[in-house]
């Protein structure tokens, strides 16, 4: 299986914004783009204009590193999104619906990053069933809960103590010993994560349509 092997922070330091995946480093004062780190390579600051094209590739790049997918992934998402009437509105939700974007806002791990590897190691029951696959689409009433062992409980409950982001509306925490929550509705657009909500979604389709 693909994955990427390069320094993370590089990722946030490409597009010059903050893509949050780290986990607390990334609220702290470590953090590359806080430090007015420069972009990655050795004409890091070269001046010019970005091109159009440039541009849109640059907000597509965005979208799939803040989400952790590669560009076969991206593809298969934009490829189920166009069936939609709203393709840009869609493709979020998709993404608003993956299995470690539902456990990272429900608190149970600091970044989607931390999310896949707490999904990976088995730590998560998707309705009742042991599932190890990050990128599962979740259904409205779907319930996502962590394994009752010790171990698992423990370091869901460690890292929603120090949860950094707040619960969003299409997702409840049902409440018990155990960390559980469930997807209430399909997200909308105005449920994408604040913190990649200024994407322009449409520049993402001009460029995956060419
Ligand atoms: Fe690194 Fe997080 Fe800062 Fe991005 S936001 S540069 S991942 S510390």
């Amino acid at each position: 299986m693909a994955r990427y092997t390069d320094p993370v922070c590089k990722r946030c330091r490409r597009e010059g914004v903050k893509l949050f995946l780290k986990g607390s480093r990334c609220f702290s004062p470590k953090c590359p783009i806080d430090r007015d780190a420069p972009p990655p390579g050795m004409h890091g600051y070269r001046k010019g204009k970005t091109s159009e094209y440039g541009v849109r590739l640059r907000e597509k790049q965005k979208l799939k590193f803040f989400y952790g997918l590669l560009e076969r992934q991206f593809r298969r998402y934009f490829a189920l999104a166009s069936k939609a009437q709203n393709t840009g509105e869609e493709l979020l939700s998709l993404l608003e619906r993956r299995l470690d974007n539902v456990v990272h806002r429900l608190g149970f791990a600091p970044s989607r990053r931390a999310a896949r590897i707490i999904i990976a190691h088995g730590h998560v029951l998707l309705n009742g069933k042991p599932c190890d696959i990050p990128s599962v689409i979740m259904k409205p009433g779907d319930v996502v809960k962590v394994k009752s062992r010790d171990k698992s409980a423990k370091l869901v409950r460690a890292n929603m103590q120090d949860r950094q982001n707040t619960i969003p509306d299409f997702l409840e925490i049902i409440p018990g010993e155990i960390p559980e929550g469930r997807l209430i509705r399909v997200p909308s657009r105005g449920d994408v994560d604040p913190r990649i909500s200024e994407i322009r979604e449409q520049l993402i389709i001009e460029i995956a349509t060419r």
